[in-house]
């Protein structure tokens, strides 16, 4: 069986909405089914949770939701009024969630979700007019999770045991990506992009033998092809490269969706819904054909933390309580670079990071105990993937060479064979992915 995720563009307007239902039509094993919210709602929702209660800007947002989803269900053929009624219903429950005064993680996790279960709630009518005999599926009643509201993480054991009761050989099933709940019934959310984390847990406890990811581009680029339009689809990349490729940036997969795929041994595609017909990229546990540089990815909003104290020199201890802390704050780090004093760490700041990290005041409070802090944002990390990086003689001299016009601020090369990376000014960040695409990746064709 397939579990097929439909990304927000895929699901973003009726027509997209029924090329997406006609791909589940084609394939009798595609039974269970994940979509995103239509594009733009969850943003338009994100909004919200910062608008004023009486503003203009909290109207024409909801007006927004509201157009954009009246548009699909005008154009249903059967099911119309039912589907307007329950749209309606859910609007209503939206603007009372927004009355309350509570504006909490746990308050946006709930308003965020709406952008899912409406989607679904509509999508499943096209599935419906497409032929497909479809239930309906609250994913909170699937996956429970933990109660860190924005980015929690799912109990796999209690979701395969929820699963045993589908039947997914006789049914084809629809429900959200991104939302779960936790044990007292608070609706969570999985981070920014987590409907392809969502698919590939259900394909692990479904024990499906595909996982398909339908965006808007045919599969996985050498580089984002808004960044450069000469990027092209890579066939066949492996599980290694491209796990490096999601987290260092390349949306086009939430950094954590292949760890449920390896574990199970489930194969992922990643497809365009525009190009049903393009082989999209196939991720492969070994792939015949291993280029040193395979794709380049760029992730902007990056600020670089630098904690020094004389305390370091010649001790022991001092990295371990720098990370408890960050630990205890559930901050994530991506690189790392150390002197003698000094530690210069990246936080991803970026508002839809799917691990958005906030440097609060508790936090450099703590730190500030025993150590100096220097903050510096607006940085971009440049992360070229490929294979053997490690050992392949000369690849960081040919790098940076033809990067000599650009401040370097940080590099690390050797924690991982798949990955060199490095740190630059975020203006700077387009430019140099287009240049070093030009020069490893463009030229090799
Ligand atoms: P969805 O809504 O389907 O989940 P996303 O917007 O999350 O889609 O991800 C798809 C987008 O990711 C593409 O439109 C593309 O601009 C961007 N992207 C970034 N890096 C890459 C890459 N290396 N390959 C393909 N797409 C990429
Ligand atoms: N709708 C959510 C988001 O925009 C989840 C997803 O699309 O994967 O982040
Ligand atoms: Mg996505």
């Amino acid at each position: 069986m397939i579990v097929s995720k439909f990304g927000g563009t895929s699901v973003g307007n009726y027509q997209a909405m029924c090329h997406s239902a006609g791909i589940v039509a084609f394939d009798r094993n595609r039974t269970f089914v994940v979509i995103s919210a239509t594009s733009g709602t969850t943003n338009d929702l994100i909004a919200l949770s910062a608008v004023d209660l009486n503003s203009t800007a909290k109207e024409e947002l909801l007006i927004g939701i509201k157009n954009r989803h009246l548009e699909i269900i005008e154009q249903l053929s059967s099911a119309k009024n039912e589907a307007e009624q329950a749209f309606r219903k859910d609007l209503t429950a939206l603007r009372q969630h927004l009355d309350l005064v509570a504006r909490d993680k746990r308050w946006k996790d709930k308003l965020y979700a709406f952008g899912e279960l409406i989607s679904t709630k509509i999508f499943i009518h096209i599935l419906k007019e497409e032929g497909v005999d479809t239930e309906w599926l609250d994913a909170r009643e699937l996956m429970k999770t933990d109660s860190v509201f924005g980015n929690a993480t799912v109990d796999r054991k209690l979701l395969t045991k929820k699963m045993a009761g589908l039947d997914t050989r006789r049914k084809t099933y629809l429900t959200q990506g991104f939302i779960g709940a936790d044990i007292f019934g608070n609706t969570t959310t999985l981070g920014r992009g987590g409907s392809d984390l969502s698919a590939a847990l259900f394909a692990e406890a479904l024990q499906a033998e595909t996982l398909e990811i339908w965006t808007d581009v045919a599969g996985i680029y050498s580089t984002d092809p808004r960044i450069v339009s000469k990027a092209k689809p890579i066939e066949q990349i492996t599980f290694d490269e491209a796990a490096e490729l999601s987290v260092f940036g390349g949306k086009v997969l939430h950094p954590a969706t292949l760890k449920p795929a390896i574990r199970a041994g489930v194969s992922v595609r990643v497809a365009s819904t525009k190009e049903p017909d393009e082989p999209g990229t196939l991720i492969v546990h070994t792939s015949e054909e291993k280029p040193v540089i395979r794709a380049i990815s760029l992730r902007k909003n990056q600020t670089l933390l630098t904690v020094k104290s004389l305390d370091m020199l010649h001790q022991y201890g001092f990295l371990a309580k720098l990370f408890q802390v960050l630990a205890d704050h559930k901050i994530s780090v991506d690189l790392v670079s150390t002197s003698e004093v000094s530690v210069s760490l990246t936080l991803d700041t970026a508002v839809n990071a799917a691990n958005k990290v906030e440097l609060t005041k508790e936090v450099m409070e703590e730190l500030q105990e025993f150590c100096d802090l220097k903050i510096e944002k607006d940085y971009a990390l440049v992360a070229l993937i490929g294979n053997k990086l490690d050992e392949t003689a000369g690849v960081s001299g040919d790098i940076f060479n033809k990067l000599t016009d650009f401040n370097i601020r940080m590099v690390c090369h050797g924690a991982s064979e798949n990955n060199i990376c490095f740190l630059v000014d975020e203006e700077d960040g387009e430019a140099i992915v287009k240049l070093l695409h030009k020069e490893f990746i463009e030229s090799k064709e």
